[in-house]
């Protein structure tokens, strides 16, 4: 049984981007006769904004998503993360880090794929009492390799290219990577459709799965909406709300910018029989390299 999922975070309301991630999950599952969960990632509850996560649940009804079963918020899941965090801790893969940013930055010698990578300091060296601590997993020098369907083969090497990574937040939230994980196993989500801006989050993700015991899903990351200025649309640059009325025309421009091979007629049908449309001629997006365009206002 294919799962595919749609994991917004609720700091703003649906504009296209996440529009185009949704659809493109969604479509990923139901052309394969499979399940679409929702999951509301509110796990980091210093970013949520009030009302957007039934904000965003509305836009997804008006557009016609339909997900299996109920769905499930972050929020209310730390006991899950927890316990996977423990089950690390007991193995001795992760640790308790009070270096600051800024003590990370000036001793780090070596650049990732994400920046700069953790020296290991308080690996060597038992974390200072008295200041709240992060975890960070352990990494080692193991090479994460996977087939993206859409961005072809990737390979880095934990250590080196990624470093020690922060499970838990020294302000005792738990990090997008360990609760996404402990999420689409315990979901059992078989296929992950996303932006390429988690491309790079994939290897840790991954890399946390195999250490779990936990089965890798297949992995998609499709290209990302940019505004005109080139940036990502995302609810920092603040990218517009959708518009509340017009669905068909938008759904419309979202399968467009999917690359779907959409008929001439398409803007005459009903929204059901767009998306009927949709499922059964879906097929992934190719990688743009300059990433697509968006060709309308939103
Ligand atoms: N919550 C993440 C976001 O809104 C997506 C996570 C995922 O799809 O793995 O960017
Ligand atoms: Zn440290």
């Amino acid at each position: 049984m294919v799962i595919g999922r749609f994991a917004p975070s609720p700091t703003g309301p649906l504009h296209f981007g996440s529009l185009v991630a949704a659809v493109a999950s969604y479509c990923d599952a139901r052309s394969q006769g499979g399940q679409w969960l929702l999951r509301m990632e509110d796990v980091d509850t210093t970013r949520r904004v009030a009302g957007a996560s039934d904000e965003i649940i509305a836009a997804l009804h008006r557009y016609g998503f339909v997900w299996d079963g109920e769905m499930i918020y972050q929020s209310r899941r730390s006991d899950l993360y927890q316990q996977a965090l423990d089950f690390l801790r007991d193995k001795n893969l992760a640790y308790p880090c009070t270096c600051s940013r800024k003590e990370i930055a000036d001793s780090s010698t070596r650049q990732g794929i994400e920046g700069a990578i953790y020296p290991g300091t308080c690996r060597q060296h038992p974390a200072k009492a008295g200041i709240p601590a992060a975890w960070r997993l352990q990494t080692s020098d193991k090479d994460i390799c996977f087939q993206d369907k859409v961005q072809g083969r990737q390979q880095h090497t934990m250590a080196t290219d990624i470093g020690d990574f922060v499970i838990k937040r020294a302000d005792g939230l738990f990090s997008y990577q360990l609760a996404v994980v402990v999420d689409d196993a315990l979901q059992g989500v078989t296929h992950v459709v996303r932006g390429a801006d988690l491309l790079h989050s994939t290897t840790r993700q991954i890399y946390l799965q195999q250490l779990l015991g936990y089965a890798t899903p297949v992995y998609a990351h499709i290209p990302l909406v940019m505004n005109t200025a080139g940036q990502k649309l995302s609810k920092q640059n603040l990218a517009k709300a959708l518009p509340a009325d017009n669905v068909e025309t938008v759904l419309i421009e979202a399968l467009r910018f999917l690359q779907q091979p959409l008929p001439d007629n398409i803007h005459t049908r009903s929204l059901h029989a767009i998306w009927q449309w949709a499922y059964t001629h879906w097929q992934l997006p190719k990688n743009t390299i300059a990433h697509g365009k968006a060709s309308h206002q939103w």
